[in-house]
């Protein structure tokens, strides 16, 4: 996390005197990989990287805000256009997402700072929706709970940046705490914190450095082909409203209809969210050897059923699961490039990020980034 003396130095030598300081996180997803839009379980976590943040009220109209990384300063007032500055918008979408449900934010002065890298699937982007939401809701006494917290940061990324997201990333980085994962339903969006403290167990990523272009037309059509399953399974079954409702039985009976494509797709996610309960089991009995082989049956079916994965994520994840002390590894996020997440013993953890980073270099000729991740509290006032 960047020290709020850092952020502080930049805001004393631009605002003056001081705010107060929050700090929001950025997330990883343990397993539950494209479950939350067929309305499964994901299983999410807050991680030690986050936003930091020094905001104060200015008594005027306008929001003056600094951005130390990008070393970028934008002044905006509320109901302004799309700004130019990407990063902007995430702070301007919260601020109009608060108008909108009839909480006028007065003006403020903010400089912020992160460590979630960006682009990454850790979400900085609600690190940073989640950041300025908290904030402002603390510092002008709105009383919003979390949960509208998250929504808020989810309604400004969908309008503001045109990313149409689930709500896990928001939900984890205002809920998350230390040492525990949540398991939430997103159909009923309530949420079970699920110890996860594993003393001899570290979460290692492995950043393979590429995003394939195909990644968002792949997405918009996965999701066409879950519904297209939906929409043969309800000619027997009318009560199915989306693939949560499912089962494999009720997949086969209609697997002629669907055609084998589909079926195949399906069934990853009615497999997935089975693995996904049966894995919060083992780690609820502590069994994390278990619960990583979920973790490389989950990659399994991403890279062979749901087809999202990729050259690059196989190849880091067939490269850990050689190697002794790997638990589990899988593909993390929308696919087709992004990073793998490992669970991997303490003793063993040098090994195998050496042994999969010089591998993985000498078969795609650069160097994957690595990033030790600890589960961590979420969203909070630091002062
Ligand atoms: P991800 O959320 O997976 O990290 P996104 O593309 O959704 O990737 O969000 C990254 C964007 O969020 C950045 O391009 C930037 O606009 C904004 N952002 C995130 N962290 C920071 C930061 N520390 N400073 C400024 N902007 C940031
Ligand atoms: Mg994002």
């Amino acid at each position: 996390m960047v020290a709020p003396e850092k952020i502080h130095s930049a805001f004393a030598a631009r605002f003056g005197s001081g705010g107060r300081f929050y700090c929001a996180p950025g997330r990883v997803n343990l397993i539950g990989e494209h479950t939350d839009y067929n309305l499964g379980f994901v299983l999410p976590g807050a991680i030690d990287k986050a936003i930091t943040l020094e905001i104060r009220p200015n008594n005027s109209n306008a929001y003056r805000v600094y951005s130390l990384d990008y070393d970028d300063e934008v002044r905006f007032a509320a109901g302004e256009a799309k700004l130019p500055q990407a990063w902007a918008n995430y702070v301007l979408g919260v601020v109009m997402e608060f108008h909108s449900r009839c909480f006028g934010v007065p003006g403020f002065d903010a400089v912020f700072a992160g460590d979630v890298p960006l682009g990454g699937g850790l979400s900085s982007s609600a690190a940073l929706e989640s950041a300025f939401a908290f904030a402002i809701n603390d510092l002008f006494n709105y009383g919003l709970g979390k949960l509208e917290l998250a929504q808020i940061g989810q309604s400004a990324e969908h309008k503001y940046a045109g990313v149409r997201c689930g709500i896990m990333d928001q939900f984890a980085s205002l809920h998350g705490e230390q040492g525990k994962l949540i398991q939430l339903d997103c159909r009923s969006l309530e949420h079970e914190m699920i110890p996860f403290a594993p003393a001899d167990w570290r979460v290692v990523l492995i950043d393979t450095h590429v995003k394939h272009s195909l990644a968002s037309s792949e997405y918009n059509q996965r999701r066409e082909q879950c519904e297209a399953g939906v929409k043969a399974l309800q000619k027997r079954h009318t009560h199915v409203k989306s693939l949560r409702d499912a089962d494999l039985p009720m997949l086969e009976e209609s697997r002629r209809e669907m055609g084998e494509t589909v079926f195949s797709r399906c069934r990853y996610v009615v497999e997935e969210n089975i693995r996904l309960l049966r894995g919060v089991g083992l780690l609820k009995a502590g069994d994390f050897t278990a619960f990583g082989k979920e973790m490389f049956a989950s990659h399994a079916g991403l890279r062979h059923l749901y087809a999202v994965s990729c050259d690059e994520l196989d190849h880091l994840v067939d490269t850990a699961a050689q190697l002794p002390g790997t638990a589990g590894a899988r593909m993390m996020g929308g696919g087709f490039g992004g990073c793998t997440i490992n669970l991997v013993s303490e003793a063993a953890r040098e090994t195998v990020i050496a042994r999969c980073s010089e591998s993985f270099e000498k078969k795609f000729g650069h160097k994957p980034l690595v990033y030790d991740v600890v589960i961590s509290d979420g969203a909070r006032r630091l002062s």
